[in-house]
Protein backbone atom coordinates (compact mmCIF):
# COMPACT_ATOMS: atom_id res chain seq x y z
CA UNK A 1 0.00 0.00 0.00
CA UNK A 2 3.06 1.73 0.48
CA UNK A 3 3.58 4.71 -2.55
CA UNK A 4 0.15 4.98 -3.85
CA UNK A 5 -0.01 8.99 -2.82
CA UNK A 6 3.40 9.83 -5.44
CA UNK A 7 1.62 8.11 -8.32
CA UNK A 8 -2.02 9.72 -6.85
CA UNK A 9 -0.52 13.01 -6.82
CA UNK A 10 0.30 13.04 -10.25
CA UNK A 11 -2.46 11.19 -11.32
CA UNK A 12 -4.46 13.99 -9.67
CA UNK A 13 -3.53 17.07 -10.66
CA UNK A 14 -6.06 19.47 -11.14
CA UNK A 15 -6.48 20.49 -14.89
CA UNK A 16 -7.26 23.87 -15.62
CA UNK A 17 -10.85 24.78 -15.79
CA UNK A 18 -11.34 27.24 -18.50
CA UNK A 19 -8.79 26.48 -20.92
CA UNK A 20 -10.38 26.97 -24.48
CA UNK A 21 -10.04 30.37 -24.85
CA UNK A 22 -5.97 31.20 -24.20
CA UNK A 23 -3.65 29.50 -26.19
CA UNK A 24 -1.14 29.02 -22.90
CA UNK A 25 -3.79 27.62 -21.12
CA UNK A 26 -4.26 24.76 -23.40
CA UNK A 27 -1.04 24.56 -23.37
CA UNK A 28 -1.19 24.08 -19.54
CA UNK A 29 -3.66 21.36 -19.82
CA UNK A 30 -1.45 19.23 -21.69
CA UNK A 31 1.21 19.75 -19.45
CA UNK A 32 -0.73 18.60 -16.90
CA UNK A 33 -1.88 15.45 -18.99
CA UNK A 34 1.40 14.58 -19.51
CA UNK A 35 2.60 14.73 -16.13
CA UNK A 36 0.62 11.79 -15.75
CA UNK A 37 1.80 9.33 -18.67
CA UNK A 38 5.00 10.49 -19.55
CA UNK A 39 6.86 12.97 -17.27
CA UNK A 40 9.92 13.35 -19.94
CA UNK A 41 7.44 15.36 -22.60
CA UNK A 42 6.03 17.09 -19.78
CA UNK A 43 9.61 18.58 -19.21
CA UNK A 44 10.41 19.57 -23.07
CA UNK A 45 6.62 21.07 -23.38
CA UNK A 46 7.71 22.85 -19.73
CA UNK A 47 10.79 24.48 -21.06
CA UNK A 48 8.88 25.37 -23.92
CA UNK A 49 6.29 27.57 -23.00
CA UNK A 50 9.01 28.97 -20.52
CA UNK A 51 10.19 30.91 -23.56
CA UNK A 52 6.91 32.41 -23.50
CA UNK A 53 7.14 33.61 -19.77
CA UNK A 54 6.47 37.17 -20.18
CA UNK A 55 3.19 36.99 -22.52
CA UNK A 56 1.90 34.46 -19.62
CA UNK A 57 -0.76 35.92 -16.69
CA UNK A 58 0.57 35.67 -13.20
CA UNK A 59 -2.06 33.16 -12.43
CA UNK A 60 -0.69 31.06 -15.29
CA UNK A 61 2.87 31.72 -14.15
CA UNK A 62 2.04 29.95 -11.33
CA UNK A 63 0.62 26.83 -12.81
CA UNK A 64 3.54 26.29 -14.99
CA UNK A 65 5.95 27.09 -12.13
CA UNK A 66 3.97 24.71 -9.92
CA UNK A 67 4.33 22.01 -12.97
CA UNK A 68 7.77 22.35 -12.64
CA UNK A 69 8.47 21.71 -9.23
CA UNK A 70 5.97 18.88 -9.74
CA UNK A 71 8.35 17.31 -12.22
CA UNK A 72 11.21 18.20 -10.05
CA UNK A 73 9.79 16.11 -6.97
CA UNK A 74 9.15 12.90 -9.79
CA UNK A 75 12.98 13.25 -10.39
CA UNK A 76 13.85 13.15 -6.82
CA UNK A 77 14.99 16.52 -6.84
CA UNK A 78 12.75 17.39 -3.32
CA UNK A 79 15.01 20.34 -2.86
CA UNK A 80 14.70 22.25 -6.15
CA UNK A 81 10.84 21.28 -6.39
CA UNK A 82 10.52 22.66 -2.57
CA UNK A 83 11.91 25.93 -4.35
CA UNK A 84 9.71 25.85 -7.35
CA UNK A 85 6.81 25.69 -5.45
CA UNK A 86 7.94 28.63 -3.04
CA UNK A 87 7.75 30.46 -5.97
CA UNK A 88 4.95 29.29 -7.20
CA UNK A 89 3.15 30.62 -4.47
CA UNK A 90 4.18 33.77 -4.54
CA UNK A 91 2.80 34.17 -8.14
CA UNK A 92 -0.97 34.84 -7.36
CA UNK A 93 -2.00 31.18 -7.54
CA UNK A 94 -5.52 30.19 -8.06
CA UNK A 95 -7.37 28.59 -4.80
CA UNK A 96 -6.84 25.49 -6.58
CA UNK A 97 -3.64 26.03 -7.75
CA UNK A 98 -2.31 27.30 -4.04
CA UNK A 99 -4.01 23.95 -2.70
CA UNK A 100 -2.31 22.06 -5.36
CA UNK A 101 0.76 23.98 -4.35
CA UNK A 102 0.80 22.99 -0.69
CA UNK A 103 0.22 19.40 -1.24
CA UNK A 104 2.71 19.91 -2.98
CA UNK A 105 5.03 21.09 -0.23
CA UNK A 106 3.86 18.35 2.36
CA UNK A 107 4.35 15.36 -0.34
CA UNK A 108 8.15 16.65 -0.77
CA UNK A 109 8.60 17.15 2.90
CA UNK A 110 7.24 13.54 3.32
CA UNK A 111 9.73 12.13 1.02
CA UNK A 112 12.72 14.50 2.68
CA UNK A 113 11.35 13.10 5.97
CA UNK A 114 11.14 16.10 7.27
CA UNK A 115 7.27 15.29 8.80
CA UNK A 116 6.96 18.28 11.09
CA UNK A 117 7.25 20.82 7.82
CA UNK A 118 5.21 18.21 5.99
CA UNK A 119 2.25 18.38 8.61
CA UNK A 120 2.52 22.06 8.96
CA UNK A 121 2.04 22.21 5.44
CA UNK A 122 -0.89 20.01 5.64
CA UNK A 123 -2.88 22.13 8.52
CA UNK A 124 -2.13 25.10 6.87
CA UNK A 125 -3.69 23.14 2.98
CA UNK A 126 -6.27 21.87 5.34
CA UNK A 127 -7.67 25.37 6.60
CA UNK A 128 -7.25 26.34 2.74
CA UNK A 129 -9.44 23.40 1.42
CA UNK A 130 -12.36 25.06 3.24
CA UNK A 131 -12.31 28.12 0.85
CA UNK A 132 -12.24 26.09 -2.20
CA UNK A 133 -16.19 26.65 -3.41
CA UNK A 134 -16.26 23.98 -6.17
CA UNK A 135 -17.70 20.98 -4.46
CA UNK A 136 -15.38 18.66 -7.21
CA UNK A 137 -12.24 20.36 -6.36
CA UNK A 138 -12.56 20.49 -2.57
CA UNK A 139 -13.01 16.37 -2.97
CA UNK A 140 -10.16 16.00 -4.80
CA UNK A 141 -7.79 18.06 -2.42
CA UNK A 142 -9.34 16.08 0.32
CA UNK A 143 -8.59 12.73 -1.34
CA UNK A 144 -4.73 14.26 -1.31
CA UNK A 145 -4.95 15.21 2.03
CA UNK A 146 -6.02 11.59 3.17
CA UNK A 147 -3.11 10.27 0.98
CA UNK A 148 -0.40 12.73 3.02
CA UNK A 149 -1.56 11.51 5.99
CA UNK A 150 -1.34 8.64 5.20
CA UNK A 151 2.35 8.85 4.34
CA UNK A 152 2.50 10.58 8.08
CA UNK A 153 1.17 7.82 9.81
CA UNK A 154 -1.90 9.98 11.13
CA UNK A 155 -4.44 7.28 10.59
CA UNK A 156 -7.39 8.73 11.95
CA UNK A 157 -6.99 11.79 10.25
CA UNK A 158 -6.42 9.84 7.36
CA UNK A 159 -10.18 8.02 7.88
CA UNK A 160 -12.07 11.63 8.70
CA UNK A 161 -9.97 12.90 5.31
CA UNK A 162 -11.55 10.09 2.74
CA UNK A 163 -14.61 10.04 4.96
CA UNK A 164 -15.28 13.39 3.27
CA UNK A 165 -13.89 13.14 0.36
CA UNK A 166 -16.36 10.68 0.05
CA UNK A 167 -19.51 12.51 1.09
CA UNK A 168 -18.15 14.93 -1.91
CA UNK A 169 -17.20 12.81 -4.43
CA UNK A 170 -20.35 10.95 -4.18
CA UNK A 171 -22.47 11.22 -7.38
CA UNK A 172 -19.90 13.62 -9.02
CA UNK A 173 -16.53 12.51 -9.24
CA UNK A 174 -15.93 8.35 -9.52
CA UNK A 175 -11.97 8.50 -9.75
CA UNK A 176 -12.31 10.28 -6.35
CA UNK A 177 -15.11 8.30 -4.65
CA UNK A 178 -13.04 5.29 -5.47
CA UNK A 179 -9.95 6.65 -4.05
CA UNK A 180 -11.69 7.90 -0.96
CA UNK A 181 -12.92 4.49 -0.73
CA UNK A 182 -9.98 2.76 -0.76
CA UNK A 183 -8.69 5.28 1.81
CA UNK A 184 -11.50 4.62 4.49
CA UNK A 185 -10.44 0.61 4.04
CA UNK A 186 -6.94 1.39 4.29
CA UNK A 187 -7.48 3.40 7.81
CA UNK A 188 -9.54 0.80 8.99
CA UNK A 189 -6.70 -1.78 7.57
CA UNK A 190 -4.20 0.44 10.01
CA UNK A 191 -6.38 0.89 12.43
CA UNK A 192 -6.52 -2.79 12.89
CA UNK A 193 -10.22 -2.80 12.24
CA UNK A 194 -10.00 -6.02 9.79
CA UNK A 195 -13.62 -6.92 9.39
CA UNK A 196 -14.42 -3.18 8.62
CA UNK A 197 -11.26 -3.19 6.39
CA UNK A 198 -12.33 -6.57 4.62
CA UNK A 199 -16.00 -4.88 3.65
CA UNK A 200 -14.56 -1.66 2.88
CA UNK A 201 -11.80 -3.37 0.28
CA UNK A 202 -14.46 -5.37 -1.07
CA UNK A 203 -16.65 -2.86 -1.78
CA UNK A 204 -13.92 -0.44 -3.14
CA UNK A 205 -13.25 -3.19 -5.65
CA UNK A 206 -16.56 -3.41 -7.07
CA UNK A 207 -17.24 0.12 -7.20
CA UNK A 208 -13.96 0.64 -8.78
CA UNK A 209 -14.03 -1.86 -11.24
CA UNK A 210 -17.96 -1.18 -12.31
CA UNK A 211 -16.19 2.72 -12.85
CA UNK A 212 -13.52 2.18 -15.07
CA UNK A 213 -10.41 1.97 -12.43
CA UNK A 214 -9.03 -1.17 -12.51
CA UNK A 215 -5.88 -0.38 -10.92
CA UNK A 216 -7.02 0.77 -8.17
CA UNK A 217 -9.04 -2.13 -7.96
CA UNK A 218 -5.77 -3.74 -7.53
CA UNK A 219 -5.24 -2.24 -4.78
CA UNK A 220 -8.43 -3.33 -2.90
CA UNK A 221 -6.84 -6.59 -3.98
CA UNK A 222 -3.85 -5.92 -2.50
CA UNK A 223 -5.85 -4.73 0.71
CA UNK A 224 -8.10 -7.64 1.00
CA UNK A 225 -4.84 -9.79 0.66
CA UNK A 226 -3.65 -7.97 3.86
CA UNK A 227 -6.76 -8.66 5.78
CA UNK A 228 -6.44 -12.36 4.82
CA UNK A 229 -2.48 -12.77 5.72
CA UNK A 230 -3.92 -11.51 9.07
CA UNK A 231 -6.33 -14.17 9.40
CA UNK A 232 -4.06 -16.82 8.45
CA UNK A 233 -6.23 -16.81 4.95
CA UNK A 234 -2.65 -17.63 3.43
CA UNK A 235 -4.89 -19.18 0.41
CA UNK A 236 -7.08 -16.64 -0.31
CA UNK A 237 -3.81 -14.10 0.17
CA UNK A 238 -2.09 -16.08 -2.46
CA UNK A 239 -4.89 -15.65 -5.19
CA UNK A 240 -5.77 -12.04 -4.41
CA UNK A 241 -2.23 -11.05 -4.61
CA UNK A 242 -1.36 -12.90 -7.84
CA UNK A 243 -4.56 -11.21 -8.90
CA UNK A 244 -3.51 -7.68 -7.82
CA UNK A 245 0.10 -8.57 -9.23
CA UNK A 246 -1.50 -8.64 -12.72
CA UNK A 247 -3.48 -5.65 -12.36
CA UNK A 248 -0.13 -4.14 -11.13
CA UNK A 249 1.96 -5.26 -14.12
CA UNK A 250 -0.70 -4.29 -16.87
CA UNK A 251 0.03 -0.94 -15.73
CA UNK A 252 3.52 -1.40 -14.89
CA UNK A 253 2.83 -0.19 -11.54
CA UNK A 254 6.48 -0.82 -10.19
CA UNK A 255 5.91 0.42 -6.51
CA UNK A 256 2.94 -1.46 -5.84
CA UNK A 257 4.27 -4.56 -7.87
CA UNK A 258 7.18 -4.55 -5.30
CA UNK A 259 5.36 -4.36 -2.46
CA UNK A 260 2.87 -7.06 -3.54
CA UNK A 261 5.52 -9.43 -4.86
CA UNK A 262 6.80 -8.59 -1.02
CA UNK A 263 3.98 -9.97 0.51
CA UNK A 264 3.59 -12.84 -2.16
CA UNK A 265 6.81 -14.06 -0.68
CA UNK A 266 5.72 -14.14 2.70
CA UNK A 267 2.39 -15.94 1.37
CA UNK A 268 4.46 -18.63 -0.35
CA UNK A 269 6.82 -19.58 2.43
CA UNK A 270 3.77 -19.84 4.76
CA UNK A 271 2.17 -21.88 2.12
CA UNK A 272 5.38 -24.23 1.87
CA UNK A 273 5.69 -22.74 -1.79
CA UNK A 274 9.65 -22.53 -0.94
CA UNK A 275 10.65 -21.74 -4.24
CA UNK A 276 8.62 -19.07 -5.17
CA UNK A 277 8.83 -17.57 -1.74
CA UNK A 278 12.94 -17.77 -2.73
CA UNK A 279 12.59 -15.72 -5.81
CA UNK A 280 9.91 -13.21 -5.28
CA UNK A 281 11.96 -12.10 -2.06
CA UNK A 282 15.40 -11.91 -4.00
CA UNK A 283 13.29 -10.09 -6.32
CA UNK A 284 13.14 -7.56 -3.74
CA UNK A 285 16.16 -7.75 -1.97
CA UNK A 286 17.83 -6.86 -5.29
CA UNK A 287 16.09 -3.24 -5.19
CA UNK A 288 17.97 -0.56 -4.33
CA UNK A 289 17.77 1.02 -0.19
CA UNK A 290 15.89 3.66 -1.52
CA UNK A 291 12.98 4.93 1.17
CA UNK A 292 10.53 3.84 -1.40
CA UNK A 293 11.62 -0.04 -1.09
CA UNK A 294 12.96 -0.63 3.00
CA UNK A 295 9.39 -1.61 3.97
CA UNK A 296 9.41 -4.56 1.12
CA UNK A 297 13.07 -5.49 1.42
CA UNK A 298 12.30 -5.49 5.43
CA UNK A 299 9.51 -8.33 4.04
CA UNK A 300 11.60 -10.25 1.97
CA UNK A 301 15.07 -10.33 4.13
CA UNK A 302 12.83 -11.73 6.66
CA UNK A 303 11.56 -14.79 4.04
CA UNK A 304 15.34 -15.26 2.93
CA UNK A 305 16.58 -15.57 6.59
CA UNK A 306 13.85 -17.98 7.18
CA UNK A 307 14.25 -19.72 3.90
CA UNK A 308 17.87 -20.50 5.23
CA UNK A 309 17.00 -21.85 8.19
CA UNK A 310 14.77 -24.81 6.78
CA UNK A 311 17.90 -25.58 4.44
CA UNK A 312 20.67 -24.91 7.67
CA UNK A 313 22.47 -22.30 6.02
CA UNK A 314 22.97 -20.26 9.12
CA UNK A 315 25.49 -17.76 8.10
CA UNK A 316 23.17 -16.73 5.39
CA UNK A 317 20.34 -16.89 7.82
CA UNK A 318 22.16 -15.03 10.42
CA UNK A 319 23.08 -12.36 7.38
CA UNK A 320 19.50 -12.10 6.37
CA UNK A 321 17.96 -11.44 9.96
CA UNK A 322 20.54 -8.71 10.30
CA UNK A 323 19.15 -6.85 7.41
CA UNK A 324 15.83 -7.97 8.59
CA UNK A 325 16.81 -6.08 11.38
CA UNK A 326 18.70 -3.26 9.58
CA UNK A 327 15.23 -2.05 7.31
CA UNK A 328 12.82 -2.63 10.45
CA UNK A 329 14.86 -0.50 12.68
CA UNK A 330 14.92 2.28 9.79
CA UNK A 331 11.17 1.24 8.81
CA UNK A 332 10.85 2.29 13.34
CA UNK A 333 12.61 5.42 12.75
CA UNK A 334 10.66 6.35 9.81
CA UNK A 335 7.64 5.70 11.87
CA UNK A 336 9.35 7.24 15.14
CA UNK A 337 9.61 10.13 13.86
CA UNK A 338 6.15 10.47 11.88
CA UNK A 339 4.91 9.60 15.09
CA UNK A 340 7.01 12.38 16.67
CA UNK A 341 6.13 14.77 14.45
CA UNK A 342 2.45 14.20 14.74
CA UNK A 343 2.33 13.99 18.11
CA UNK A 344 4.29 17.73 18.32
CA UNK A 345 2.25 18.69 15.45
CA UNK A 346 -0.89 17.23 17.75
CA UNK A 347 0.89 18.91 20.96
CA UNK A 348 0.82 22.00 19.51
CA UNK A 349 -1.92 22.41 18.07
CA UNK A 350 -3.48 21.12 20.82
CA UNK A 351 -1.61 23.95 22.92
CA UNK A 352 -2.77 26.75 20.74
CA UNK A 353 -6.80 25.03 21.21
CA UNK A 354 -5.72 25.47 24.65
CA UNK A 355 -4.49 28.69 24.73
CA UNK A 356 -7.68 29.69 22.48
CA UNK A 357 -9.57 28.52 24.68
CA UNK A 358 -7.79 29.89 28.05
CA UNK A 359 -7.74 33.46 26.28
CA UNK A 360 -11.70 32.79 25.46
CA UNK A 361 -11.96 31.76 28.81
CA UNK A 362 -10.28 34.59 30.18
CA UNK A 363 -12.32 37.00 27.66
CA UNK A 364 -15.64 35.00 29.14
CA UNK A 365 -14.24 35.87 32.41
CA UNK A 366 -13.89 39.21 32.00
CA UNK A 367 -17.25 39.75 30.16
CA UNK A 368 -18.97 38.33 32.49
CA UNK A 369 -16.82 40.09 35.56
CA UNK A 370 -18.11 43.17 33.23
CA UNK A 371 -21.36 42.17 33.33
CA UNK A 372 -21.39 41.45 36.62
CA UNK A 373 -19.87 44.72 37.41
CA UNK A 374 -22.81 46.52 35.41
CA UNK A 375 -25.13 44.77 37.20
CA UNK A 376 -23.91 45.49 40.59
CA UNK A 377 -23.60 49.22 39.55
CA UNK A 378 -27.12 48.81 38.30
CA UNK A 379 -27.92 46.88 41.58
CA UNK A 380 -26.34 49.16 43.74
CA UNK A 381 -27.93 52.00 41.56
CA UNK A 382 -31.50 50.75 42.20
CA UNK A 383 -30.60 49.75 45.24
CA UNK A 384 -29.96 53.33 46.25
CA UNK A 385 -32.61 54.97 43.98
CA UNK A 386 -34.90 52.61 46.23
CA UNK A 387 -33.05 53.53 49.41
CA UNK A 388 -33.28 57.34 48.86
CA UNK A 389 -36.99 56.70 47.46
CA UNK A 390 -37.78 54.70 50.39
CA UNK A 391 -36.08 57.24 52.77
CA UNK A 392 -37.95 60.24 50.75
CA UNK A 393 -41.33 58.63 50.95
CA UNK A 394 -40.79 57.55 54.66
CA UNK A 395 -39.46 60.68 55.57
CA UNK A 396 -43.11 62.37 53.57
CA UNK A 397 -44.62 59.89 54.82
CA UNK A 398 -43.21 60.44 58.52
CA UNK A 399 -43.72 63.52 57.87
CA UNK A 400 -47.29 64.10 56.73
CA UNK A 401 -47.94 61.36 59.79
CA UNK A 402 -46.22 63.90 61.80
CA UNK A 403 -48.07 66.49 60.64
CA UNK A 404 -50.75 64.37 60.89
CA UNK A 405 -50.36 63.23 64.33
CA UNK A 406 -49.39 66.86 65.45
CA UNK A 407 -52.76 68.14 63.42
CA UNK A 408 -55.04 65.24 65.19
CA UNK A 409 -52.81 66.18 68.53
CA UNK A 410 -53.59 69.92 67.84
CA UNK A 411 -57.65 69.14 67.19
CA UNK A 412 -57.88 66.82 70.22
CA UNK A 413 -56.41 69.41 72.33
CA UNK A 414 -57.56 72.88 70.89
CA UNK A 415 -60.58 75.13 70.18
CA UNK A 416 -61.11 75.09 66.38
CA UNK A 417 -62.46 78.50 65.83
CA UNK A 418 -59.84 80.18 68.46
CA UNK A 419 -56.96 77.82 67.90
CA UNK A 420 -55.84 78.26 71.95
CA UNK A 421 -56.67 74.98 74.28
CA UNK A 422 -59.70 73.55 74.79
CA UNK A 423 -61.42 73.18 77.99
CA UNK A 424 -60.09 70.02 79.28
CA UNK A 425 -56.65 70.36 77.93
CA UNK A 426 -56.10 73.25 78.86
CA UNK A 427 -57.42 72.37 82.44
CA UNK A 428 -54.99 69.36 82.03
CA UNK A 429 -51.52 71.26 81.29
CA UNK A 430 -52.42 74.00 84.29
CA UNK A 431 -53.36 71.00 86.66
CA UNK A 432 -50.09 69.65 85.83
CA UNK A 433 -48.42 73.27 86.42
CA UNK A 434 -50.38 73.85 89.45
CA UNK A 435 -48.78 70.77 90.69
CA UNK A 436 -45.20 71.54 89.82
CA UNK A 437 -46.15 75.32 91.51
CA UNK A 438 -47.46 73.37 94.96
CA UNK A 439 -44.35 71.10 95.22
CA UNK A 440 -42.02 74.18 94.84
CA UNK A 441 -44.33 76.22 96.82
CA UNK A 442 -44.71 79.11 94.14
CA UNK A 443 -47.42 81.37 93.22
CA UNK A 444 -49.95 80.36 90.54
CA UNK A 445 -52.84 82.76 89.23
CA UNK A 446 -55.88 82.12 87.35
CA UNK A 447 -57.89 85.21 85.02
CA UNK A 448 -60.71 84.17 83.97
CA UNK A 449 -63.25 86.46 81.57
CA UNK A 450 -66.78 86.15 79.76
CA UNK A 451 -67.81 88.63 76.92
CA UNK A 452 -69.89 91.11 78.15
CA UNK A 453 -73.41 91.17 76.27
CA UNK A 454 -72.26 88.62 73.46
CA UNK A 455 -75.87 86.95 73.24
CA UNK A 456 -76.46 90.55 71.96
CA UNK A 457 -74.08 90.72 69.21
CA UNK A 458 -74.52 87.40 67.57
CA UNK A 459 -78.13 88.29 67.91
CA UNK A 460 -77.91 91.59 66.43
CA UNK A 461 -75.24 91.11 63.63
CA UNK A 462 -75.37 87.28 63.33
CA UNK A 463 -73.07 83.89 64.34
CA UNK A 464 -70.47 85.15 61.97
CA UNK A 465 -69.68 88.26 63.49
CA UNK A 466 -69.53 86.38 67.05
CA UNK A 467 -67.26 84.48 65.92
CA UNK A 468 -65.23 86.87 64.19
CA UNK A 469 -65.27 88.68 67.85
CA UNK A 470 -64.66 85.26 69.65
CA UNK A 471 -61.22 85.11 67.18
CA UNK A 472 -60.69 88.98 67.19
CA UNK A 473 -60.03 88.63 71.16
CA UNK A 474 -57.86 85.91 71.28
CA UNK A 475 -55.70 87.37 68.84
CA UNK A 476 -55.72 90.64 71.01
CA UNK A 477 -54.92 88.28 74.23
CA UNK A 478 -52.30 86.38 72.84
CA UNK A 479 -49.83 88.64 72.77
CA UNK A 480 -50.37 89.81 76.31
CA UNK A 481 -49.44 86.42 77.60
CA UNK A 482 -46.24 84.46 78.20
CA UNK A 483 -45.42 81.73 76.13
CA UNK A 484 -45.43 79.87 79.65
CA UNK A 485 -49.03 80.78 80.30
CA UNK A 486 -51.70 79.17 79.49
CA UNK A 487 -54.56 80.00 77.15
CA UNK A 488 -57.58 78.26 77.21
CA UNK A 489 -61.42 78.67 75.95
CA UNK A 490 -63.73 77.20 78.61
CA UNK A 491 -66.71 77.01 76.99
CA UNK A 492 -68.67 79.67 74.47
CA UNK A 493 -67.72 83.52 75.07
CA UNK A 494 -65.66 82.49 78.42
CA UNK A 495 -61.80 81.87 78.60
CA UNK A 496 -58.96 81.26 81.43
CA UNK A 497 -55.44 82.36 81.46
CA UNK A 498 -53.42 80.39 83.83
CA UNK A 499 -50.33 81.90 85.03
CA UNK A 500 -47.69 79.96 86.78
CA UNK A 501 -45.36 81.80 89.16
CA UNK A 502 -47.40 84.14 89.08
CA UNK A 503 -48.84 86.16 91.96
CA UNK A 504 -52.06 87.86 92.13
CA UNK A 505 -51.18 91.60 91.41
CA UNK A 506 -49.04 90.46 87.99
CA UNK A 507 -52.78 88.55 87.31
CA UNK A 508 -54.69 91.51 87.71
CA UNK A 509 -52.37 93.44 85.79
CA UNK A 510 -52.59 91.10 82.79
CA UNK A 511 -55.97 91.13 83.44
CA UNK A 512 -56.47 94.56 83.08
CA UNK A 513 -54.31 94.66 79.88
CA UNK A 514 -56.47 92.16 78.51
CA UNK A 515 -59.55 93.96 79.04
CA UNK A 516 -58.17 97.10 77.78
CA UNK A 517 -57.07 95.22 74.62
CA UNK A 518 -60.31 93.54 74.51
CA UNK A 519 -62.15 97.06 74.96
CA UNK A 520 -60.22 98.66 72.03
CA UNK A 521 -60.83 96.36 69.31
CA UNK A 522 -61.90 97.76 66.12
CA UNK A 523 -64.97 95.97 64.74
CA UNK A 524 -65.41 97.84 61.81
CA UNK A 525 -63.40 94.42 59.88
CA UNK A 526 -66.21 92.44 61.18
CA UNK A 527 -68.40 94.64 59.01
CA UNK A 528 -70.12 95.99 61.65
CA UNK A 529 -69.36 99.12 64.08
CA UNK A 530 -70.01 97.99 67.78
CA UNK A 531 -68.52 97.54 71.29
CA UNK A 532 -66.78 94.83 72.69
CA UNK A 533 -66.13 94.21 76.04
CA UNK A 534 -65.20 91.90 78.83
CA UNK A 535 -65.67 90.83 82.42
CA UNK A 536 -62.33 89.51 84.27
CA UNK A 537 -61.91 87.38 87.78
CA UNK A 538 -58.34 86.81 89.09
CA UNK A 539 -57.47 84.57 91.82
CA UNK A 540 -54.14 83.28 93.17
CA UNK A 541 -52.95 79.95 95.02
CA UNK A 542 -53.04 79.55 98.65
CA UNK A 543 -51.17 76.59 100.17
CA UNK A 544 -54.26 74.96 101.24
CA UNK A 545 -55.25 74.51 97.14
CA UNK A 546 -54.61 70.72 95.94
CA UNK A 547 -56.16 71.46 92.57
CA UNK A 548 -57.29 74.13 90.18
CA UNK A 549 -61.05 73.60 91.27
CA UNK A 550 -60.69 75.73 94.28
CA UNK A 551 -58.66 78.49 92.50
CA UNK A 552 -61.17 78.65 89.55
CA UNK A 553 -63.87 78.74 91.80
CA UNK A 554 -62.33 82.07 93.34
CA UNK A 555 -61.66 82.91 89.76
CA UNK A 556 -65.03 83.02 88.94
CA UNK A 557 -66.51 84.51 92.08
CA UNK A 558 -64.12 87.78 91.06
CA UNK A 559 -65.68 87.49 87.55
CA UNK A 560 -69.29 87.47 88.70
CA UNK A 561 -68.61 90.38 90.74
CA UNK A 562 -66.94 92.31 87.48
CA UNK A 563 -70.32 91.53 85.52
CA UNK A 564 -72.11 92.08 88.99
CA UNK A 565 -69.95 95.85 88.76
CA UNK A 566 -71.35 97.16 85.35
CA UNK A 567 -69.00 94.28 83.23
CA UNK A 568 -65.79 95.70 81.43
CA UNK A 569 -63.57 95.67 84.38
CA UNK A 570 -61.01 93.34 86.29
CA UNK A 571 -61.41 92.14 89.89
CA UNK A 572 -59.47 90.53 92.40
CA UNK A 573 -60.82 87.82 93.97
CA UNK A 574 -60.98 88.49 97.98
CA UNK A 575 -62.56 86.50 100.69
CA UNK A 576 -65.23 89.66 101.49
CA UNK A 577 -66.44 89.12 98.06
CA UNK A 578 -67.43 85.55 98.50
CA UNK A 579 -68.96 86.69 101.60
CA UNK A 580 -70.90 89.01 100.07
CA UNK A 581 -72.12 86.75 96.91
CA UNK A 582 -73.08 84.37 99.48
CA UNK A 583 -75.82 86.12 100.54
CA UNK A 584 -77.35 86.43 96.91
CA UNK A 585 -79.22 83.72 96.34
CA UNK A 586 -79.66 83.75 93.03
CA UNK A 587 -75.88 83.69 92.36
CA UNK A 588 -74.53 81.40 89.69
CA UNK A 589 -70.96 80.24 89.23
CA UNK A 590 -70.45 81.98 85.35
CA UNK A 591 -67.90 79.43 84.84
CA UNK A 592 -69.10 75.64 84.30
CA UNK A 593 -72.35 76.73 84.03
CA UNK A 594 -72.82 75.59 80.05
P1 LIG B 1 -73.27 88.47 79.90
O1 LIG B 1 -72.68 89.83 79.62
O2 LIG B 1 -74.08 88.40 81.11
O3 LIG B 1 -72.23 87.42 79.82
O4 LIG B 1 -74.27 88.27 78.75
P2 LIG B 1 -74.04 87.37 77.50
O5 LIG B 1 -75.03 87.61 76.45
O6 LIG B 1 -72.63 87.43 77.10
O7 LIG B 1 -74.25 85.92 78.15
P3 LIG B 1 -75.13 84.70 77.68
O8 LIG B 1 -74.71 83.55 78.52
O9 LIG B 1 -76.59 85.08 77.87
O10 LIG B 1 -74.92 84.47 76.22
C1 LIG B 1 -73.80 83.85 75.71
C2 LIG B 1 -73.97 83.67 74.27
O11 LIG B 1 -72.78 83.26 73.63
C3 LIG B 1 -74.94 82.59 73.98
C4 LIG B 1 -74.38 81.84 72.84
O12 LIG B 1 -75.20 81.70 71.73
C5 LIG B 1 -73.18 82.57 72.48
N1 LIG B 1 -72.16 81.71 72.08
C6 LIG B 1 -71.58 80.68 72.74
N2 LIG B 1 -70.63 80.11 72.01
C7 LIG B 1 -70.60 80.78 70.82
C8 LIG B 1 -69.82 80.65 69.64
O13 LIG B 1 -68.92 79.78 69.52
N3 LIG B 1 -70.03 81.56 68.60
C9 LIG B 1 -70.96 82.51 68.64
N4 LIG B 1 -71.11 83.36 67.63
N5 LIG B 1 -71.72 82.60 69.73
C10 LIG B 1 -71.54 81.79 70.82
MG1 LIG C 1 -71.08 86.59 78.28
MG1 LIG D 1 -71.11 83.39 79.29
Amino acid sequence: MVRIFIIFLLFSLARPVNAEAVDYNSALVNIADSLTSSPQNSEDKLKKLLESWDELTAEQKAKLTFYRAVVQTYKGDYQSSLILLGQAEKLQPDKETLNNIYQHFAANFILLKQYPEAIEFMVTNLSKIEQIDDIETKAGAYVRLANLAYEIGAYQELYEYALTAARLSENNNARQHCFALLYIAVADLKKLNFKNAEDGFDYSLQYCRNNGFPLIGSMSLAGLAEVAMHNEDFTNAKRLLEEALLGYQEFNFESQINNVTALLSQTYLRLGHLSLANDFASKVMALDDSVINIGDKAKAAKVLSQLYIESQQYKLAYDYLESHQHYSELILDDTKAKANAYQMAKFKHQEQAREIQLLNQERQLMQTQKELDQSDKTNSLMLVTMLIGSIFFLSLFLLSSHRQKIRYRKLALTDRLTGVYNRGAGQDFAENEFVQICIREAHFSVVVFDLDCFKNINDTFGHGTGDWVLKRVVSVVQPLIRDSDIFARMGGEEFAIFLPYSEADVALEIAERCRMAISNIDTKYSGHVFDVSASFGVASNTFDDLSLDPLLKRADIALYSSKHSGRNCATLYTVELEIQQGDEVTQKPLLFSQ
